[in-house]
């Protein structure tokens, strides 16, 4: 059986390169941004990410562990989804709003994570750590009420001005065969229970 401390290793890995990830993605969308202080949200964030890299590192440092990331599944299907959204919208504030709520969905991811961590810590007497990950946590929650903030006040609002030049929803419609993406079946094998 394997114990707490390396349920919160195994977390850290995994958040390691969700924030890694995050920089590089929120440069990436920053570039289709149109709004200017949606702009300098993300990338005032993404300064702040490189910020929490950092703590990261000493969270390993105080665990007497190597820091290294492994792939967050969930990371990179949010990234994902950002992406395409700005192939699907055209640049303006739908496609604005809409990377909003992409934004705040890896808030929200980052906040469960490190709420679970930050808990953790606590549980284990890892008080340094449990500190550093607060820190994280704090921001991750600021982060995102800015940017509900943004939304609400700014983006939505200016969203629902817009009007539609696509016709193509139209079409779905009035076929009605178009079912649309299906998730797909597991293929991987259960492992019986012992
Ligand atoms: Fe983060
Ligand atoms: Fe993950
Ligand atoms: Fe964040």
């Amino acid at each position: 059986m394997k114990a707490m401390n390396e349920l919160m290793l195994h977390f850290m890995h995994d958040i390691y390169y969700a924030e890694k990830l995050g920089v590089r993605s929120m440069a990436k969308l920053a570039k289709a941004v149109e709004n200017k202080e949606l702009k300098d949200a993300i990338l005032a964030h993404r300064g702040q990410s490189q910020h929490q890299i950092e703590r990261l590192d000493q969270v390993f440092e105080a665990l007497g562990k190597r820091a290294k990331g492994k792939t967050c599944a969930a990371m990179n299907g949010l990234a994902e989804e950002g992406e395409e959204a700005v192939e699907e919208f055209d640049r303006g504030p739908v496609l604005d709003a809409a990377l909003i709520a992409c934004g705040q969905a890896i808030e929200h991811y980052e906040i469960a994570r490190y709420g679970a961590m930050v808990a953790w810590a606590k549980q284990l007497g890892l008080t340094e750590a449990a500190n550093l990950l607060q820190q994280t946590l704090d921001e991750e929650k600021a982060n995102d009420s800015l940017l509900n903030d943004l939304a609400e006040r700014v983006l939505n609002p200016q969203a629902s001005q817009e009007e539609s030049d696509d016709d193509e929803d139209d079409e779905d419609e009035s076929e009605g065969i178009d079912k649309g993406d299906e998730p797909k079946a597991q293929t991987k094998k259960r492992r019986p229970k012992k």
